[in-house]
């Protein structure tokens, strides 16, 4: 091997540029610089001395000179039994360390199984001689369905003679995007490349894995998510990386794979938040996707049935290539939506607000057929606040801005935001009144009154709170699969992906919430929610005539619905894009938020509009508009205050140049001057999802 060093050699030594985990802010180069008697190639795993301590490392460059006079630390150890990390690989961590801020040493470690930043050279050899052999050779199945003509059309662009490029899959609901996948999977791996599938959520793993370990019986596939256990994630990851798994399904960290035959990335549900990392590097998995197939010259399909207004617009330009499949396999209807115009409902039943006397009958008629309901509500415990009448005393967090959510099953208030919890109070603790009562309504809750409506159904939740224990939600999917449940209450959790076949009915029983909320993305996300959970229903095409989604609504009227009712997204899409481009917000603009956290609500406001003359001062910021600090939604949370910083430009290039700039300085005040001792952190948020 290139990396053995024999003994006999002239010992010069040599400087390599390794990247540590050292984060941004210590105001480290990005690489530190160490010497090695033993050439080691860019890419190859390190120990390295740092302070005190013995850290991992990645060699990024090798060479270079150091400054003359400056003694280097050796590099303690080279785990030259792990090929390299490719040059495609680094370059793909540089970029996203450059793109959202962060140091490039704590990005590239940070991405990493944890088990191998831990191991040395023994460790590392004992583990691969553990890694299972080859796979046995058996076929792919080659019982794949006869393609529908949409699908058809779909998988002749992707495997023709096609340049590469980013494709939208735009399906809706039931139109067979996976089957396309897989037909373009099979190419890949017919070619001797390997096969990168994204998905948002480790619950919708198992599903999936199960249709590509079905039909790539003959390949070796891994899961990377973070469900895994160390031992197991590190098996994956040296699989994908020495190159002997074919297929890897992941979440968001599955972007960073190293593979290095990679020939297709898939993400499916393109359009998910999950993709977005939320702490630390806030990545984009979907972004650094398109990204890593242009680096690495290898198509990438986005699919979706309610792509993102991002990928749209890029479609609509040009710059994407959208593939459609407009109907549904088997020729099956798209559920009927139909309103119910909770205006119209007598005064009475209206605040006992609830479940409107038609919606009944209809989940009653299902009932007698022998048909499955899902009702949808996203929001879970049995209700968000309880309240107390003679005095006025709510159920506030002590710690945060915020209710707390009354759970009636463990007789808890629990906080959302903080985790707080609580027994239930007997009686009032401000004035001992016994009685207080729920306002408003939670998954909880709306399973107690449907079960009480509907006498005789069985009626079954599904969310955060019934899915804690492990194999729960598999076992509670099972029993809707095998029609044990009649009436299935959730949030979004069962919204999406689940390929349910005997419902025929779904019902939103308060999705007006997100026609108002001042997030300027939350339309997206409710068309996106609500045709994803009509998408539930009539999946048998048998049943599909007579699938319906049901919405009580206040606003009938109101466009978002009407697009609904004509499952019509590129009315909806073209409405909300006239409305971002007029209000100059993305994707017809580029957005960083700026957070800041301190014990007071002024030290954090202070801190920003320090940062923000800061930023006025430097001649990147012509072209980027800095917004006054204000409080997020939830402000306090458990007991810290935060504020954050709107940073606008209609140009990336020149927030990003702002951003580069910008930021060491922002790291220097906070470390120099003591007036800004009071923050206790502040981050950088580059494409944030929620503003
Ligand atoms: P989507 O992801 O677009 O909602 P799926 O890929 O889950 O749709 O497909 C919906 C159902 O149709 C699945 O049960 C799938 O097995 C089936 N299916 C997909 N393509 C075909 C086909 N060409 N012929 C028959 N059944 C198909
Ligand atoms: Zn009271
Ligand atoms: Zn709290």
């Amino acid at each position: 091997m290139a990396c053995n060093f024999t003994m006999g050699e002239a010992t010069r030594l040599i400087t390599l540029g390794v990247a540590v985990e050292t984060p941004h802010h210590a105001g480290l180069a990005p690489c530190l610089d160490y010497q090695s008697e033993q050439p080691l190639a860019p890419g190859t795993l390190v120990r390295v001395p740092l302070g005190r301590r013995d850290v991992p490392g990645i060699v990024w460059r090798s060479g270079g000179s150091a400054a003359a006079g400056v003694e280097l630390r050796a590099v303690r150890q080279a785990l030259t039994a792990l090929p390299p990390l490719s040059d495609a690989w680094r370059q793909l961590v540089g970029f996203a360390a450059g793109y959202y801020q962060r140091g490039l040493g704590e990005l590239a470690l940070a991405v990493l199984p944890p088990e191998l930043r831990r191991l040395d050279a023994t460790q590392l050899d004992r583990r691969l001689a553990r890694l299972p052999g080859a796979v046995p050779s058996v076929r792919d199945d080659l019982l794949a369905p006869t393609l529908s003509t949409s699908q058809a059309a779909a998988v002749a662009v992707l495997v023709g003679a096609a340049p590469v490029a980013t494709y939208l899959l735009h399906g809706v609901t039931g139109s067979g995007k996976t089957e396309v996948y897989l037909h373009a999977a099979a190419q890949a791996l017919a070619a001797g490349r390997q096969v990168l599938v994204l998905v948002p959520e480790i619950n919708l793993t198992p599903q999936l894995e199960a249709r590509f370990a079905a039909r790539f019986a003959g390949h070796r596939l891994v899961a990377l998510h973070s469900g895994l256990t160390p031992s197991q994630r590190l098996r994956h990851w040296l699989g994908a990386h020495l190159g002997q798994a074919d297929l890897v399904l992941g979440t968001r960290l599955a972007v960073f794979a190293s593979l290095p035959r990679l020939g297709l990335i898939v993400v499916d549900e393109e359009h998910d938040p999950s993709f977005k990392q939320q702490e630390g590097a806030r990545y984009s998995a979907r972004d650094l996707a398109v990204y890593r197939g242009k680096l690495e010259g290898v198509p990438v399909v986005l699919g979706s049935a309610t792509p993102s207004l991002e990928s749209w617009q890029r479609a609509e330009q040009g710059a994407y290539r959208r593939l459609a499949l407009p109907e549904r396999i088997g020729g099956g209807a798209l559920p009927r939506v139909r309103l119910v115009d909770m205006n119209l409902l007598p005064r009475d039943t209206q605040s006992a607000a609830a479940l409107s006397p038609p919606l009944l009958e209809a989940l009653q008629a299902r009932i007698a057929r022998g048909e499955q309901s899902l009702v949808l509500l996203n929001r879970r415990g049995y209700a968000p606040v309880l309240h107390c009448g003679a005095c006025g005393w709510k159920s506030a967090c002590p710690h945060c801005s915020a209710w707390r959510v009354f759970h009636k099953g463990d007789r808890t208030l629990r906080c959302h935001h903080c985790g707080y919890t609580e027994r239930v109070p007997r009686a009032c603790p401000d004035c001992g009144n016994l009685d207080i009562q729920p306002v408003g309504r939670g998954t909880e809750r709306l399973e107690e009154q449907l079960a009480q409506a509907l006498p005789g159904a069985r009626v079954a939740r599904i969310d955060a709170d019934t899915t804690r224990l492990k194999g729960t939600l598999e076992a509670q999917l099972d029993a809707v699969h095998a029609g044990q449940v009649d009436v299935l209450v959730g949030t979004q959790m069962v919204a999406k992906g689940h390929d349910f076949r005997r419902i025929t009915l779904v019902a939103a029983v308060n999705p007006d919430s997100g026609l108002f909320a001042s997030d300027f993305r939350a339309p997206e996300r409710l068309f996106a929610l609500l045709l994803q959970a009509a998408g539930r229903a009539g999946r048998d095409a048998e049943q599909a005539g007579t699938s319906e989604m049901w919405l009580q609504t206040w606003h009938p009227r109101h466009p978002l619905y009407a697009a609904l009712r004509g499952h019509d997204f590129a009315a909806f899409a073209a409405t909300q894009l006239r409305e971002r481009e007029a209000a100059g917000l993305p994707p017809f603009s580029s957005l960083a938020l700026l957070r800041a956290e301190a014990k007071s609500t002024e030290a954090a406001a202070e801190f920003l509009h320090a940062a923000a003359a800061a930023a006025a001062a430097l001649p990147e910021s012509a072209g980027v508009m800095v917004y006054p600090p204000v409080p997020p939604p939830v402000a306090r949370v458990a007991g810290i205050e935060r504020m954050q910083m709107l940073v606008e430009s209609r140009s990336r290039v020149a927030l990003q140049q702002l951003l580069t700039q910008w930021l060491p300085a922002l790291h220097a005040l906070r470390h120099k001057d003591k007036t800004h001792r009071a923050v206790l952190r502040w981050a950088v948020d580059v494409d944030p999802l929620a503003i």
